[in-house]
């Protein structure tokens, strides 16, 4: 008897389980499924996404619901679209030897009545998102008054969605006697609350500590003066060449530009946010599950379906307000027993979180440095090495060869090696050489760039009179741009190709991360702070107009740029800038006439 069969299940299940390949019983599927299948119970379930929770409701409901009867018998209600056709899918792959069971999936931005005609042909389990269902049953399209199950997945996200009145009005039209089963995540007020009022006496499963983060995910931060978080992501990225990454940001607007700007570097990035439309969204996501790209850029409301298997690194390019978010955002990783990695880039003022995260997940966080140049340089020779020796050989080569021994016919086996991985490792080792260390020191001052003295910072930035600027339009232009108001631009110095101003220091960067994710005129904006204070003689710079567009990530006029996105990466062997293939991706915009805000 195999361990599924002991927990109970039939042999149409055995089957699909066997199909699937699955070996044994996760923790919750040990704990949940016997239980489910023996009594008509409520339950609550903590357990996060990826410990296998779908079929640990997933296989009791089909193996409880009647497939005979075409009645609607079961709902399953989950936060967003991704999600509700995630669990459709693998409902109907766990029932695939149970004849004439119809699993239906109901949500958003999709034709409601293409949706009502295919429960009208008989669908026994009902997947659905609050809102289109709440809309659904206004509209008399689907009838839960006769429900015997209804499942909660991720409460917690559903109450974070603002979907408490849908749920609450949902569950009023379905029977009182029927059994719910709520899984969450975390258990904040809210869904205690759902679990008081909607339930009765549930049973409760927990997987691992209630409020825990996945054990298969250890936690790791990293120390970094502000200026430099988007040059930590990229050595993060660089020291980790098989990187398969969820990376978050706080807003749409940051996602977009580091995203953006990973792009222009040369990683395989994309962003996920909610300014994107269902189309781009579903396109990037499929492309994250080729593995096409490497890094996703995501918003917490954006990522809340991401349900993707092997994730190795969730990057907290900033933390979130909440301890459940963090926990949310971990759990992208560490998935079906796989093992993850949760970073957190940190600034020294943001410390205390790391603490109140630990005592709450109950999971100790190791300080890392950033790698040094030469670490990553190490680290990017021997997947060199390594992908040389694993690459598979196309024979179309095989033409070539002849006149290839030709032209390395001089070199001695050792040569040649040498050689082969010197093209690689000198362009990492020429950028690395260049660059200085990123960790921030705990103690002492933060060194600030900004504050120069006075507490105003003077900018330079590649636009001016040639752009048809001049002081009053381009303080306009500013303003608005950055959404600052009338007095906190000034010293407005135009220029015929580039031009001066000055702010207060706390708002540079912003100035920052603004300027330097928007194009003019395909030409690239590039905003840099100015060592001058911007008194009546403003030092002469090493700039002109036309040069200083297009790449100027490299810093190369003898200032240094304090820019919260500095240099990019090493550059690639055709000598220009940017590293590794470039995938343009759907969403990083076309160039437009209008300076392009890139949120
Ligand atoms: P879930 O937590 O339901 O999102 O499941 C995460 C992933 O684990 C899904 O891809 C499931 O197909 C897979 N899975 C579920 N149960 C098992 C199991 N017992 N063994 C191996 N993989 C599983």
């Amino acid at each position: 008897m195999n361990k599924f069969e002991q927990l109970g299940l039939n042999e149409s299940l055995l089957r699909a389980i066997n199909d699937l390949g699955f070996e044994n019983p996760s923790e919750v599927q040990e704990k949940a499924i016997p239980l489910l299948l023996e009594k008509d119970t409520d339950i609550v379930a903590l357990a996060q996404t990826g410990t296998g929770k779908t079929a640990a409701f997933g296989f009791p409901l089909i193996q409880k619901i009647d497939a005979e009867n075409k009645n609607t018998q079961a709902l399953i209600l989950s936060p967003t679209r991704e999600l509700c056709l995630q669990i459709t899918n693998e409902i109907k792959l766990y029932s695939k030897y149970v004849k004439g069971l119809h699993t239906v999936a109901v949500y958003g931005g999709a034709s409601i009545t293409e949706q009502a005609k295919e429960i009208r042909r008989g669908a026994q389990i009902i997947v659905a998102t609050p809102g289109r269902m709440q809309d659904m049953i206004n509209r008399g399209l689907v009838n839960i008054t006769q429900i015997d199950y209804c499942v909660l997945d991720e409460a917690d996200e559903m109450l974070n969605m603002g979907f408490y009145d849908d749920i609450v009005s949902i569950l009023s039209t379905s029977p009182t006697d029927k059994s719910t089963w709520l899984f969450s995540a975390t258990m904040p007020q809210e869904v205690a609350r759902i679990a008081r009022e909607f339930m009765r006496k549930p049973l409760e499963i927990t997987v691992g500590h209630k409020n825990s983060g996945s054990s298969t995910v250890s936690h790791e931060f990293y120390l970094v003066n502000a200026r430099d978080r988007y040059e930590a992501l990229k050595r993060l990225a660089d020291a980790n060449p098989d990187i398969f990454s969820v990376v978050f940001c706080r807003t749409k607007r940051d996602t977009q530009a580091v995203a953006e700007k990973l792009i222009e570097n040369g990683y395989n990035a994309a962003a996920l946010h909610g300014d994107l439309s269902q189309a781009q969204r579903d396109a990037v996501m499929k492309s994250f599950r080729n593995r096409q790209i490497q890094m996703l850029v995501a918003t917490d409301v954006a990522a809340r379906g991401i349900d993707v298997d092997n994730v190795t690194h969730v990057i907290n390019y900033q933390l979130p307000d909440d301890i459940e978010t963090y926990n949310h955002r971990s759990g992208r990783t560490g998935r079906a027993g796989k093992l993850g990695t949760s970073i957190v880039i940190i600034t020294k003022s943001e410390l205390r979180k790391i603490n109140a995260i630990e005592r709450t997940i109950k999971q100790k966080f190791e300080e890392k440095s950033i790698p040094s140049g030469i670490e990553i340089c190490e680290i990017q020779l021997f997947h060199l090495a390594n992908r040389i020796k694993d690459v598979e050989i196309d024979h179309e080569i095989d033409s070539y060869l002849p006149a290839i021994y030709e032209v390395m016919k001089d070199l001695t086996k050792e040569e040649l090696i040498k050689k082969m991985v010197s093209v690689e490792f000198n362009r990492f080792i020429n950028y690395y050489k260049k660059n200085k260390d990123l960790s921030a020191q705990k103690g002492g001052e933060e060194r600030r760039d900004f504050s120069a003295g006075s507490g105003a910072v003077r900018f330079f930035i590649n636009i001016g009179s040639r752009d048809d600027f001049d002081w009053m339009s381009l303080k306009d232009f500013l303003r608005d741009t950055l959404g600052l108001g009338r007095d906190d631009i000034f010293k407005v110095d135009v220029k015929e190709g580039f031009s001066f101003f000055n702010t207060e220091a706390e708002h540079a960067e912003t100035v920052m991360d603004t300027f330097n994710s928007m194009h003019l005129e395909g030409r690239k904006i590039n905003v840099e702070i100015s060592k001058n204070d911007g008194g009546s003689n403003s030092r002469r710079r090493d700039h002109n107009g036309r040069s200083s567009g297009g790449n100027s990530n490299r810093g190369a006029r003898g200032e240094r740029r304090s820019d919260s996105f500095g240099g990019g990466r090493p550059p690639r062997r055709d000598g220009r800038d940017g590293g590794a293939p470039r995938r343009k991706d759907s969403n990083s915009g076309s160039r437009d006439r209008k300076p392009r805000r890139s949120n």
